[in-house]
């Protein structure tokens, strides 16, 4: 016997698919505009728009920032139907996911495509999009001056916003517990800070890295705000030095800071 109960489920569940799907047309028809894509290989229709949607989404979700930085430069995406075809391309270390090169003309996005399927078989996008869109925006601010934050700060962000929300919380549960299985692997304040993920690098270090990025970020924006960090780029782009203006927003030094979430640990 069918229930009240069961048709108010059905009723919600058919009234949350459709909602779901208005909006992701709608985010699609900006990504269209926003985004020329370059495709590299057999990449379904569906896995496209699955990716730009979630490219749309991130930017949708850092509105105030990419608006107060100006119009939106070309961005170029160019995906690919697997990690290891992106690899092969870029000739990337085997623990890249995905990788944004920015320059002041064009930003160019370099990342494999989100699975295809539909709304019931389909998996939970990755926050690769997200990522990579969170660094759209920072080279969008930086322009020629990318190169003046340092790498923890810029991926730290891009980590930080782009694991948000409820349903990446066993994702962000899974790499805390990660960090905390491999406490006494975790880097010096120097290491860290000066950190660059090149392509020599072991993946289990990189790790370690990233997912201190995230943690890091996580205790900065939980002590104080996430907003400074983008008031400090927008510093940054206007010639101030990334450290002074860090210590400034925080009354703290990067160095003390980290320590200090190190021994909070
Ligand atoms: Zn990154």
């Amino acid at each position: 016997m069918v229930s009240l109960a069961m048709l108010i489920t059905l009723g919600v569940g058919l009234g949350r698919f459709f909602y779901d799907k208005h909006v992701d047309d709608n985010l699609l028809e900006n990504a269209v505009v926003d985004f020329a894509i370059i495709n590299h290989g057999s990449v379904s229709a569906d896995s496209q728009n699955r990716t730009l949607i979630e490219l749309e989404r991130e930017k949708r979700q850092l509105h105030t920032q990419v608006t107060a930085s100006g119009p939106l430069q070309t961005v170029q995406v160019h995906l690919f139907a697997t990690v290891a075809d992106y690899q092969k391309f870029t000739g990337w270390a085997t623990w890249s996911g995905a990788y944004t090169r920015c320059s002041p003309r064009v930003i160019e996005v370099y990342l494999p495509a989100e699975k295809a399927g539909s709304a019931f078989t389909r998996e939970a996008p990755t926050s690769g999009p997200a990522h990579e869109m969170v660094h759209v925006v920072e080279c969008q601010i930086l322009k020629e001056r990318a190169d003046f934050v340092p790498s923890w700060f810029a991926e730290g962000l891009a980590e930080y916003e782009s694991s948000k929300g409820f349903s990446k919380l066993p994702d962000r549960v899974m790499r805390r517990v990660s960090l905390w299985w491999n406490r006494n692997k975790m880097m010096t304040e120097d290491e860290f800070l000066n950190y660059y993920p090149s392509e020599s690098e072991p993946a289990e270090r990189v790790a370690v890295f990233y997912n201190s990025c995230l943690e890091f970020m996580r205790y900065i924006s939980a002590r104080f705000s996430e907003d400074p960090c983008w008031t400090i780029l927008v510093d940054v782009r206007n010639g101030g030095i990334f450290e002074e203006e860090f210590t400034s927003a925080f009354g703290q030094s990067p160095n003390n800071l980290y320590l200090e979430w190190l021994k909070s640990f």
